[in-house]
């Protein structure tokens, strides 16, 4: 789960990292209010979408030399008129695809004067298993391409577990990152404090960039993006009230209320499928037949009817899906209660495109019969390679 910046902001703010005071605002009433509550006299406008790159960024609406989607402004007047031209319109970054996403918050923040832009995460490195600083002094908005073009500017710092972030991995940390003088005296504190949040709300990824030295000297939080990992969801009310259901696809919000593991992709065959294993295999053998698959959706392992016929219809919702491929091998999973659950859902929501189902395991007779038997319009398959070449024949064909 992705929370927006001024909340990943706050979050921080309350472990002691040093941020910015900031307003965020819904709307452009809001914003001279907003930018009179801040010292001034320089002021940050920020849209506020769970994608990164919005500084270089372009509004859809705006035509190509029209600001970004983080604008510095220095008076009232101007945070207001910036707040008018952002608000309600689409922000496309390298992040967001090409169909961008619409601002509909804005975090009006104190200006600084920055003297470097660093570069500075956390994350589980899964090749020590543990969670480690990844630093550059290459910050700001092209790291992707300092990771590309010279990785050998990029440091990882692993942390034992046992000790926590002692002062030798801070003195590592600042010296990858070049501080000097009160600098180094804040990452005493910033750096603990970073890991600390990571470990007590259960993040994935924590990522800073740029996290600014001043040109006071000091360490500022300037960007903040921070993803939580969801299994460990459940412990943190706290974190799960800072979701953001706008800006998640509708249907994955759908299939996470079943527990159903949907995930969205860019083709036209929608496929059901039972385990990661299968759905890569069903994946990988549309793709081998010139294919490509526009979702797939998990059941997992002792799913009843209601649940697959919700899976059925979060994969119909789809307007790019031409064809469906249902593969289910059964073994917790019975044959029969998945077709049961997909002729329910057919019946409840019609088909419109063309089905194939492969079903394997136990009770398939069972199923079968109850497939033929429905008077569908179902193609049934013998193996996951007929599957495949029957429905990307069926698209062909359509
Ligand atoms: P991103 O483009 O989505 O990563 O948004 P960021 O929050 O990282 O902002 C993009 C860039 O805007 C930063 O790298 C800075 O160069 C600039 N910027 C953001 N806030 C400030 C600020 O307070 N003062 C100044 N001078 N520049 C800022
Ligand atoms: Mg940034």
């Amino acid at each position: 789960m992705n929370i927006h910046e001024y909340q990943a902001k706050a979050l921080l703010k309350g472990y002691g990292a040093p941020v910015a005071q900031g307003v965020a605002i819904l709307s452009a009433d809001e914003a001279e209010a907003a930018a009179k509550q801040l010292p001034g006299p320089l002021y940050v406008v920020k849209s506020q979408i769970h994608a990164g790159g919005r500084g270089k960024g372009k509004f859809k609406e705006l035509g190509p030399d029209a600001k970004g989607g983080v604008r510095l402004a220095k008076s009232i007047e101007e945070v207001v008129a910036h707040a008018k031209d952002m608000l309600g319109n689409t922000l496309v970054t390298a992040q967001t695809g090409d169909a961008g996403k619409q601002v509909n918050r804005l975090y009006i923040e104190d200006g600084a004067d920055i003297a470097r832009e660093l570069y500075c995460s956390l994350l589980v490195d899964r090749s020590v298993g543990r969670v480690a600083f990844v630093v550059s002094t290459e910050g700001g908005m092209d790291i992707e391409a300092v990771a590309h073009d010279t990785p050998e500017k990029i440091h990882t710092i692993a942390i034992d577990p046992e000790t926590g972030v002692t002062a030798e991995d801070v003195a590592k940390i600042s010296a990858a990152l070049a501080l000097e003088g009160v600098a180094i005296e804040d990452a005493k504190s910033l750096f603990p404090a970073l890991y600390k949040a990571f470990n007590e709300k259960d993040m994935a990824l924590l990522e800073i960039n740029p996290l600014i030295v001043m040109v006071d000297g000091h360490l500022r939080v300037l960007d903040a993006k921070v993803s939580f990992d969801g299994n460990a969801l459940f412990r943190h009310d706290d974190v799960r009230a800072l979701r953001d259901e706008t800006e998640e696809d509708s249907k994955e919000i759908e299939a996470s209320k079943w527990d159903l593991a949907y995930v969205a992709l860019d083709g036209n065959i929608g496929c059901m499928v039972n385990g990661a294993g299968l759905a890569m295999a069903t994946m990988d053998i549309i793709k081998l037949y010139g294919k490509e698959p526009a979702n797939f959706c998990d059941v997992g392992g002792g799913a009843g009817k209601e649940k697959v016929a919700a899976a059925f219809k979060i994969i119909t919702a789809d307007p790019k899906v031409e064809g469906i491929l249902v593969n289910i091998f059964g073994g917790i999973m019975k044959c029969d209660v998945i077709a049961e659950g997909v002729i329910a859902a057919v019946k409840e929501v019609g088909l419109k495109v063309p089905l194939v189902v492969r079903l394997e395991g136990t009770n398939v007779d069972l199923g079968k019969k109850l497939l033929n038997e429905s008077g569908l319009a179902i193609t049934a398959a013998d193996d996951l390679d007929d599957a495949a070449k029957k429905i990307v024949a069926a698209i062909k064909g359509a």
